[in-house]
């Protein structure tokens, strides 16, 4: 199994519509593929964590990069993985609150500065737990 966390800037503001339309299709699509994961959107961009076979998150990631609905869609992270971070989601969606932003944002630009990998993925993970964490 693998894990793969990219990043992509919206093409046009996403709007409660247009994201209901990617996670009915990720929801119906994912489910088939063994596929989960976890959407996050706000302040222009995408980040979208994707977590199965590798013979499935591949192939979709590529399909999901030539979506007219985002671009500069950028891996930040992949590894092998033996568990699910997102065990129940097929494809959790979390909005942009001023805190996830802050998160995203935060992320992004660190992965735009390029600063040393261990640091980025110390605050990935953080992150990605704090998703994760019961609600
Ligand atoms: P349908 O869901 O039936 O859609 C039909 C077609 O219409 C597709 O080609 C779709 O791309 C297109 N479409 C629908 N609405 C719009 C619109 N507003 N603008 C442009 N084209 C539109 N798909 C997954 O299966 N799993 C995922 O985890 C996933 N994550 C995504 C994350 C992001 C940030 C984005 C932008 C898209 C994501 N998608 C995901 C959607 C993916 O890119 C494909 O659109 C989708 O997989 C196609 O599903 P389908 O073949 O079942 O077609």
């Amino acid at each position: 199994m693998i894990r793969l966390l990219y990043f992509s800037q919206t093409t046009q503001p996403a709007s409660s519509e247009a994201v209901e339309n990617i996670l009915q299709s990720s929801r119906a699509n994912n489910l088939a593929l063994d596929i989960t994961g976890v959407l996050v959107h706000g302040g222009g961009l995408f980040m979208q964590t994707l977590e199965g076979p590798e013979e499935n998150v591949l192939p979709l990631y590529v399909k999901i990069m030539r979506d007219q609905r985002h671009e500069n869609c950028r891996i930040v992270h992949i590894s092998h993985a033996e568990k699910r971070l997102f065990q129940k989601w097929s494809m959790g969606i979390v909005e942009g609150d001023p805190l996830t932003q802050h998160h995203v944002m935060r992320l992004y630009a660190q992965r735009m500065e390029a600063v040393p990998g261990k640091a980025y993925t110390d605050t990935m993970r953080e992150f990605l737990r704090k998703l994760n964490a019961p609600r």
